[in-house]
Order: structure tokens, then sequence, then C-alpha cells
């Protein structure tokens, strides 16, 4: 019996499952018309719910890509513009944090380091699954979440769960079987890769028996322009090609199937999300709910927005910003671009000197909605292991995203320079793939077209470095701190160069620099740890060392400088935990072998030390000094055929450097 003041118990409020997709451009599923794709998986989750046929990303950039859709809000609102130097203020709202607020269990599973929690994301998670180092494959991330949904399922609270599958970035490397369909398509390969692991989470779902009861929510971060407009990847422009996203959202039994054309914006999904979830909107969201327009209501919103500050932070290039509705779409750039998407979906026909009327409206509601202003800028310090990282998944020049230099007036225009953008990443490319002649070359043209391009500088300066052409080298890495002051990276850099060159006194004249603009700069620690070492200053060369692995405790080659300096100081206990540590960190590292060899020969265990550089040796046949080492260890056992044998080896070749080529040539008389 219900005695008076009883309510109908509130239904259950929906699990939500988003998956988000790096890099998926709509138009290479089969259900937004790729007739050659293979992604069964996504076209049945679209057949059985809402498809955004005309669904717009904020920015072709993960981390603002990502903030846009957890706040609803446009980046010029939340801040962050960029990958890597920009992260999410903890006063915004997000998706999750309005969930878990609402009582739900929460859980992230990322597969990239662009988003690692650091850039502020993982607020309102209760668990925040960024195990990465830079990336990992879609089915490790898939397998962790499928995990924790099985975990949760039968818990009784909501679940809101967030998946982020990386594949589809380049490199294209799809996993066997996904390789063979695609021989010339490899990005086609990871999306059908992707797919498969879209399928694998939908099955626990069913197993689970949750499909009714959970909005499956699926959503491009951004596109990838695959060469067209000169492009290679994402991040240069605002075309179609990188802002057109797949977007659906199904939830069986609750919301019937149906394609919308209108064009909507990324923003519109949380807040759709919540709507659906029957949630309050998140406060100052830009996004609104498409839950009417969804439901076949005629209600969306009228205009699109997506902008790119990369060409700004990298290149010191425009930024670009643009904004449609549907038909037409204006990029404020320096040359003004207009395009009618209804009969050029490729943007090929820059219609704006030809309708000025139309440019000077768009332009007006462009300034409008930002208030003709930059917006909010959310910055935070990159690291240096960042910016290594960011180089790494492709994100180049991150380390020079420094203050721009050059008015506003004079912005060179994004879509002129791509082929210097080209040319700049063959060069670094080359330069990283131990070719730096050919790197020095490509960058030199870069620099003939951009001359005060830094990005263009510090790859023609690690060319040179790569090449010894040391006191070059010195010279551009000094051009390269006046365009990006201040740099700890170009003194450290030049440090290397000196210590090269065996000026001691400037190479840690220019880490004292280095320190002096960062003083967590780890390597400049560790440099000048060594070259302190080298003159004999054990305790400050140990305390240096020691600094540099205070702040990256992970470094194995740090903590084997620091073990070197130690045995010099006979301090062979400490060595000795070092090592242990670099090995415990690395198992395979031929220099912490060598490390422990040399631990071993101070305490006169001989026998250790020989089996210690024999293990270095299978692990890099190539390291010379090491040999050097072993075989002397050999003759002191007695064990001299095999000494005589490593000194041959050494004499014998010709790519052992000379010194030690000649002091094995000595052993041998
Ligand atoms: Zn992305």
């Amino acid at each position: 019996m219900c005695a008076a003041g009883c309510r109908p118990a509130a239904p259950t409020p929906p699990n939500i499952l988003l998956i988000t997709l790096d890099t998926t451009r709509a138009d290479h599923l089969g259900t937004y018309g790729d007739r050659e794709a293979r992604t069964p998986n996504l076209d049945r989750l679209a057949s059985q719910g809402v498809v955004f046929e005309h669904a717009v990303a904020a920015a072709p950039i993960t981390l603002p890509a990502h903030v846009s859709l957890f706040t609803g809000m446009y980046p010029f609102m939340h801040g962050v513009r960029n990958n890597g130097n920009f992260s999410l203020s903890d006063r915004l709202p997000t998706l999750a944090t309005a969930l878990r607020s609402a009582g739900y269990g929460t859980a992230a599973f990322v597969s990239a380091f662009v988003l690692d929690q650091r850039y502020g994301l993982a607020r309102g998670f209760d668990e925040y699954d960024d195990r990465v180092s830079l990336e990992r494959r879609g089915d490790r991330t898939i397998a962790a979440a499928a995990d924790w949904l099985t975990a949760h399922a039968t818990l009784g609270t909501p679940l809101f769960m967030w998946v982020h599958l990386y594949d589809a970035h380049d490199p294209y490397d799809p996993p066997p079987p996904f390789r063979e369909p695609f021989p010339d398509r490899a990005y086609d390969g990871e999306i059908a890769f992707d797919d498969a692991m879209v399928g694998r989470l939908l099955d626990r779902v069913d197993a689970l028996g949750l499909r009714t009861s959970t909005i499956i929510a699926v959503v491009g971060d951004h596109g990838e322009s695959l060469a067209e407009h000169g492009e290679a990847t994402h991040g240069m422009f605002v075309y179609e090609s990188v802002l057109r996203v797949p977007m659906m959202v199904a939830w069986r039994g609750h919301l019937p199937p149906r394609r919308v054309p209108a064009v909507v914006r990324a923003i519109d999904l949380a807040p759709t999300l919540l709507d659906l979830a029957s949630r309050p909107a998140l406060p100052a969201a830009q996004g609104q709910s498409l839950a009417a327009l969804a439901r076949g209501g005629r209600i969306g919103p009228e205009s699109a927005y997506g902008e790119t500050y990369f060409p700004l932070f990298y290149m010191n290039w425009a930024p670009l910003r643009s904004i449609q509705d549907g038909r037409w779409k204006f990029i404020d750039a320096p040359a003004p671009e207009l395009y009618d998407l209804s009969i050029d979906p490729g943007e090929q026909m820059n219609l704006a000197p030809l309708e000025a009327a139309r440019v000077a409206a768009l332009r007006r509601a462009l300034d409008q909605l930002t208030g003709g202003r930059a917006g909010v800028m959310n910055r935070r310090p990159i690291e240096r292991d960042t910016a290594q990282k960011l180089a790494a998944l492709g994100y180049i020049g991150a380390a020079q995203s420094g203050v721009a230099r050059t008015p506003e007036s004079g912005w060179r225009d994004p879509k002129d320079m791509i082929g210097v953008f080209n040319q700049i990443r063959r060069a670094n490319a080359a330069v990283e793939q131990r070719r730096p002649a050919e790197g020095e070359r490509i960058a030199r043209g870069a620099l003939a077209r951009d001359p005060d391009n830094a990005f263009a500088t510090i790859v023609l300066a690690n060319a040179e470095m790569e090449q010894g052409h040391y006191r070059d080298a010195i010279a551009t890495y000094r051009r390269y701190a006046e365009l990006v002051p201040p740099s700890a990276d170009a003194h450290h850099r030049i440090a290397v160069c000196f210590s090269r060159l065996g000026d001691v006194d400037r190479a840690v004249a220019e880490e004292d620099a280095a320190l002096a603009i960062d003083p967590r700069d780890a390597e400049a620690h560790e440099l000048r740890g060594g070259l302190l070492a080298g003159r004999g200053r054990l305790d400050e060369a140990v305390r240096e060392l020691q600094m540099a692995i205070e702040i990256e405790p992970v470094n194995a080659l740090f903590r084997i400088g620091l073990a070197r300096a130690l045995i010099t100081a006979g301090k062979l206990d400490e060595a000795d935990a070092e090592v242990r540590r670099a090995l415990e960190l690395h198992p395979d590292s031929a220099d912490a072998h060598a490390a422990s060899a040399a631990v071993a020969a101070g305490r006169n265990r001989f026998d250790a030390a020989a089996a210690a550089y024999a293990q270095a040796l299978r692990l890099r046949p190539d390291y010379d000094d090491v040999r050097l080492d072993f075989a002397r260890t050999l003759e002191r056992l007695g064990r001299r055929e095999e000494a005589a044998a490593e000194y041959r080896r050494l004499a014998s070749n010709a790519a052992t450097p000379p010194e030690i080529r000649n002091a094995a040539r000595q052993r041998l008389r």
C-alpha cells in the first residue's frame, strides 16, 4: 500500500558509453557513404541509432577537440587551444563531473599521451586509465574498458564510460588481418581495426545485458587531410576533411533510428547526452541538446565554428577560424575563403573574391560569436619530455610553441605555407632517420622561403650537430634561441656541442644558462654532472646527477650516469644500487649491463664483470669501448685467447673509432 506522499520510483538513469575515434573522417565509414570501408559494427550501430550526417568538430587537434566534447564549449571559451602547452581549467564543469555528481560511476580509458591526466580531462572520473607511454593499441584499451564494465555492471549505480581509440592516427600501421585488405589505404585499415574494437566492446555490453539501459555515443575528435589541400595529416587547416566527423547516438528501445542531415556540432553531444539522461545542462555550455532533433524535430544549431591555432603556435603563421551554416563556409585567413559546400564539398573553389557581401556577413557572424577576440588561452608550461613525446606522435615543433613574434598584419597564410611545413616535416624525418645531410639540405630550402621559422632553424641545427659540424650547429642554435626566447633547450644543445668539441668550460656555462631558465631541466643537470665528473669534481657531479634523477626517476640512463660517477668516486655500493634500479627499469639496456660490469670490476670480481660485459655486447655488438673493457677483463682473468679475439675484432673493424682501434692493436703486439 502506498501512503500519502509516496512517489512512483524514479526510473533508473541510463548508462552512458562514449566512444571517441581519433582522426576519423566521417566519409571513411560505410554508414557515411564509403563503399570501400569495412566498418560493419559502426554501420550496424548507426542503423539502430541516430546518425548526424553533418557533424562539425571544434578543432582539428586532439586535446582541444576532446575538451570541446566534454565541456560543450568552443576552444575560445574553454581556453584549450593546442596539445601539450594547454590544459583544462579545473573550474569548468564537464560531462564527467556532471554525471559523477549525479551519482554515476565513471571511468575513462584513453589511448594517447596527448590526453594524459595532466591536461585536465581526468576530473569527474573515478578511474582515469591513461597508462600510455605514447599511444596504446585499441585492443588493449578495449580490454581494460570491458573489464571495468564487467566489474561495475552489477553494482546498481548508473555508469559513464569514455573509451578513446587512437589507431587511425598516423603512422598508419594496422595489425593483421586489417592490413591485407587495404594495401594502399592503411588509414582505412586502421579504421577497420577500430571498428572491430568497437564491436568487441558492444559485444560485452550485450553479454552483460546492458544494451537497452545504455546510451551509446560514437564521435570522431577530428578528421584527417590525407593529402587534400596539400596537408598530410591534420592541424594546419580547418577544411571539411579535418572538421567533418562521424557522430551517432544509439539507445535501443528509447531512440528510434533516424538520419539527421542538418549541420550540428561536436559541442552539442554532451548537452544531448545529459538531456537524454534527464540531467540538467552544463551551465556554461555553448552546445545545445539535439535530443529534439534526434526525435524528428527541426530545431538545431544555426552555425558551426571551427578553429586551429596550430599554425600560430608551431610556425608563427596565421591561426584559422571558420564558420559554416551547412551550405556556406567562411574561413578567416589572411586571404579569406568562402565555399559553397552544397556544390563544392571538397572546398576547391574559393568564392570569396566574388561574394564580398556574403563574406562580410559571415565575418560579422564570426565576430559576434567570438567577440572579435582570440579568446581564452589556458596555457601550461611544456616539459621537455612532453615536447619529445608530442614530436614522436607527429606534433612536431611543439618545443618552440613560444611567443608570437610577427604582428597580426604580417601573419603568413597557412595555405601559402603548407609546402614549407611539408618540407620541414621531411627535413625532420631525415634527421631522425639518420640522414642529416639530406635533412640539412631540405631545412635550408625551407628557411629560404621562411627565414624566421624557428622549427626549420632547430631542424637545421640538429642536422648540423648530427654531422659533427658543431661550430655551425652552435651558431644555428643561437639563432634559434633568438627566435624563441627563452629556450633552455637551445642552451642545452649548445652545451652538448661544446662538450663534443672538448670545451668543458663553455659546455658547463651553457648548462648554467639552461638551468637559469629552467631549473628542472633534467638533461641539463645530467650533462652538467657528467662534465663535472670528467673534471674530477665528483661531489658536485653526484649532486647534479641525483638532481636529474629526482626530476626523472624512471630515466635509466641518468641512473647509469650517476653509477659511473659513483664508481669513479669509489662508492661502489651506491653505484651498485643505481645499476640495479636501471636494470629494473630497462632489463635490456646494454649501458646498464656495462655499468654493472664496471661495478663488479671495481670490486675485483672479474668473472662477474666478464659475464656482464658479454651480456652488454650481446645486446649491442657495436659497443666498442665496452668491448675494449671486456677484452681487458678477459686478460686479467688469464683468458688470453678470448681476449686476443676481442682485440682483433676491434682492430680490424673500420667502423671502430680510431683511438679504440689503436688501443686494441697495442694489446695485440
Ligand atoms: Zn585527435
